[in-house]
């Protein structure tokens, strides 16, 4: 299993904002601002490049759910950054895909 199946099944804690059916979003244990949460589908698809077409709707709701927690948590009208990690280059290091929700201070861009 993977670290964030593990968070899923509940057998690591973590800090969960969200939960639907197939997916969970919980508070980044190395935040990079005062918001940072990871969307993440329960099954594992290893990265974003692994996705197939059967996946377009979880994604789709992944991804509209961030606008949800954003409200929640209080950053949907100064901002937020969703980002997507997908192999080295990109600073991947769980290869369990996950959308990054960033906000809470003003973002650089572009990013380092
Ligand atoms: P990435 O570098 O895009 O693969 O992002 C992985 C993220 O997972 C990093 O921001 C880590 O801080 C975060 N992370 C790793 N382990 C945990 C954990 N147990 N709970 C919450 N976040 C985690």
């Amino acid at each position: 299993m993977t670290i964030f199946e593990k968070i899923a099944a509940r057998e690591i804690p973590a800090s969960i904002v969200h939960e639907e059916v197939d997916f969970i979003a919980f508070h980044d244990i190395s935040a990079q601002a005062p918001v940072h949460v990871l969307i993440v589908p329960k099954r594992c698809i290893p990265r974003i490049a692994l996705a197939a077409a059967d996946d377009a709707a979880l994604l789709g709701r992944m991804l509209l759910a961030a606008r949800e927690i954003a409200a929640k948590l209080g950053v949907l009208e100064s901002g937020y950054r969703l980002v997507i990690n997908n192999g080295r280059d990109a600073g991947e290091s769980v290869p369990h895909l996950h959308i990054h929700l960033l906000a809470g201070r003003p973002l650089g861009w572009p990013p380092g």
